[in-house]
């Protein structure tokens, strides 16, 4: 017998089970195949670490909207109109002169979607889980950020209940930048705690 599809890979385990579990939920009418594409549009296209840095570029322009989020995040978060599954206990955690926060799930991957989107691979890997709260300074110096040691480091262990988001402080010489200006600064790892937003020369 010839081959049909000279092209086709094999497929993982996981994928597999996943179809053909979406092809039993959509067979007994649980669920249509439409709602599973825009739920996947929505994590592809609206839901992402974009909508942290406009929590972040918020926080850094306007004082008493910075003062609301450190107050109650899910709120605060919530009148930029984001929020949603994963993210519905948020607390914002600030850095400042004295202190690193960085954000790490010790028992699994438990993350705030609605502000950062899916995590990264070594997010839900064990070494970075378990080496985060044992050595901070370390593990933070091999992804590439040395901090200053008159800063405290605290690590917040995320779980089903509380979702960290890391406040960066606003990068030096951004004092004329607008709010979507400084929202590029701020990437994804930056509201993780494993990095610092910079200026670009
Ligand atoms: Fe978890």
């Amino acid at each position: 017998m010839t081959d049909q599809h000279a092209n086709a890979r094999p497929v993982a385990p996981a994928a597999a089970r996943v179809a053909a579990l979406e092809a039993l939920l959509v067979e007994r009418g649980v669920i249509t195949s439409d709602a599973v594409d825009a739920v996947v549009d929505v994590f592809e296209h609206e839901v992402g670490p974009q909508n942290g840095a406009r929590v972040v570029a918020r926080a850094w322009m306007d004082p008493g909207y910075r003062a609301r989020l450190l107050a109650d995040g899910t709120a605060a978060i919530a009148e930029l109109g984001i929020g949603g599954a994963e993210g519905e206990n948020m607390r914002v955690v600030e850095n400042t002169d004295d202190v690193h926060n960085v954000v790490v799930c010790t028992l699994c991957s438990c993350y705030p979607w609605p502000v950062l989107g899916i995590p990264p691979v070594w997010y839900k890997s064990a070494p970075y889980r378990s080496r985060m709260v044992r050595e901070p300074r370390a593990v933070l110096a091999e992804m590439g950020l040395d901090v200053p040691v008159r800063k405290d480091i605290r690590v917040w262990d995320s779980s089903a209940h509380v979702r960290y988001l890391v406040l960066p402080e606003r990068p030096p010489g951004t004092d004329g930048l607008a709010e979507d200006a400084l929202a590029a600064l701020v990437t994804r790892d930056c509201m993780i705690g494993v990095a610092v937003p910079v200026l670009a020369p």
